[in-house]
């Protein structure tokens, strides 16, 4: 269905600094390039929350029918420890400190970051590209760049040139800054320096002897610059201009200010119409840094392995508490916070259970199709999902009077709640009703009691025949019995 003919969606456009209406350059098709992670060590939970905010934005464009390209990169080369191309590569810095191959960080590093955005329910992206694979792209961009005068070659490194560029372009349009402002607020130049100008950044850098992660270019053996790859990989699978791009509020500058720079460079477009980027989270009011330990990591809040919170939570209430807040606000975890969600989540979750199950009327107290129309309202404007979670509650509210006979429902207005709210809570905020998983593993848990009984009637009475074929069945299954002091336990392979 192509709810996006009646549906007007309006996003925040960090390169506007206003709300659009969302026009997308191929009508039907949406383009979205969002920077992934650098696979390095344990993805953090404030990284988690940027991808999810960027997974709802892809669940709800997709859900108005739009056919999504969504691109999320890897980064596993390039990225040094600071932005001003000094210091080691992240990932050789941690192949060093491990003694193992830099691919094994990234290999160990990608896996822990599929299994924690999979716990959270995040969809796959269309395409994961990663940088190691995209080095030939990279280096035919810096050719373009070098022929177009705006970058120039010094001992084996590649740098852009900033202030050539800002003759024809605008350097600092989207974070509002001002190349004249950063120039006279940045230190000299030193002898030792390659660069013509501070504000220059690489392309590509020179390996030294020492360098693990290496690649031949025409400059000699070397490695790209961080923000090259994004450009290398947004373009070639999403067009020398698409439609949006996000990152985490942090990008800004000067990553993506120099993402901008390089497509405007090689290619004489503006790459972006929409960009859009997501806000931090905080812990107990402050910033997460493992360096203070006000920091937790996502496993750790599942687990409830931590000295931060009372208690383990779900990933479902995590998620939920996440889409409680506006992508482009701060938001602070703390356990107050999420006990409070978790409360909400199962009041969600009951009336979801219950909304098929409602006794209906031949009138409605409740204007459901003013009420869905509201929900799109919120989501259309610039993914507003507190304000749709609002709205589901005040759907809850409804149910909870009709199920105690205070109001009354069609059954035909019952039918669209019901949609229109799984479509919502499901497919768009992607929250996973988790109390159903539990019902099945009571469930399990009963039907296993059960046959662990009578397979100790049957050994009772010698039935050998029988409690075998019960074991040996449910080894079959996948389920293991084991006979010991305490009794007879199982655990699942
Ligand atoms: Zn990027």
């Amino acid at each position: 269905m192509q709810l996006y003919k009646d549906q007007h969606l309006r996003i925040h456009n960090s390169l506007s600094g206003q709300k659009q209406l969302f026009e997308p350059i191929n009508e039907g098709h949406v383009g979205m390039y969002v920077c992934g992670p650098t696979v390095y060590s344990n993805v953090h939970l404030g990284n988690c929350r940027t991808f999810m905010s960027f997974d709802m934005i892809f669940r709800y464009l997709k859900h108005l029918g739009y056919k999504v390209r969504y691109v999320r990169n890897i980064t596993d080369a390039g990225h040094l420890e600071n932005d001003a191309d000094e210091g080691e590569d992240k990932i050789a810095k941690k192949a060093k400190l491990e003694q193992i191959e830099p691919m094994e960080v990234v290999q160990r590093y990608t896996v822990d970051f599929h299994n924690t955005i999979q716990k959270l329910n995040l969809l796959p992206p269309s395409i994961e590209p990663t940088a190691t694979g995209h080095i030939i792209e990279q280096i035919e961009i810096i050719k373009e760049i070098i022929e177009k005068g705006i970058a120039y070659e010094v001992n084996g490194s590649v740098y852009f040139d900033v202030v050539k560029f800002n003759e024809d372009h605008d350097y600092g349009k989207l974070s509002g800054r001002k190349l004249e402002d950063m120039i006279t607020n940045t230190r000299e130049l030193t002898a030792q320096d390659e660069k013509r100008n501070p504000q220059d950044f690489a392309l590509w850098k020179k390996a030294e002897p020492q360098h693990i992660m290496r690649w031949p270019s025409p400059w000699g053996d070397g490695f790209p610059g961080w923000h090259l790859e994004c450009t290398a990989m947004s373009t070639k699978y999403l067009g020398e201009t698409f439609d949006i791009h996000g990152g985490g509020m942090d990008l800004k500058f000067p990553h993506h200010e120099c993402e901008i720079a390089q497509a405007e460079a090689s290619t004489g477009k503006s790459p972006v119409k929409y960009w859009l980027h997501a806000n931090m989270l905080t812990l107990n009011g402050k910033k997460m840094s493992k360096s203070t330990d006000n920091n937790i990591y996502p496993a750790e809040i599942f687990s409830g392995d931590n000295n931060i919170l009372s208690k383990p939570y779900t990933p479902a209430v995590v998620r939920f508490f996440m889409m409680q807040a506006h992508y482009t606000s701060i938001l602070d975890l703390s356990d107050d916070a999420l006990l409070a969600s978790e409360k909400g989540y199962h009041r969600l979750m009951d009336a979801l259970d219950n909304v098929d199950n409602l006794p209906t009327s031949s009138s409605s107290d409740f204007d459901v199709a003013a009420w869905k129309q509201k929900c799109y309202d919120a989501m259309n404007d610039d993914f507003n999902s507190p304000i749709l979670i609002a709205q589901l509650f005040d759907a809850v509210k409804n149910i909870n009077l009709i199920k105690e006979g205070k109001s009354s429902i069609t059954e035909a207005d019952k039918n669209e709640l019901s949609t229109t709210m799984k479509a919502f809570v499901y497919d768009v905020l992607g929250i996973e009703n988790q109390s159903l998983a539990n019902d099945d593993s009571a469930a399990l848990n009963g039907v296993m009691e059960l046959l662990i009984q009578i397979r100790n009637e049957a050994r009772a009475n010698k039935d050998f025949a029988t409690s075998d074929k019960i074991r040996d069945e449910l080894n079959a299954l996948g389920i293991q019995i084991k006979d010991g002091k305490d009794g007879t336990t199982f655990s699942l392979n």
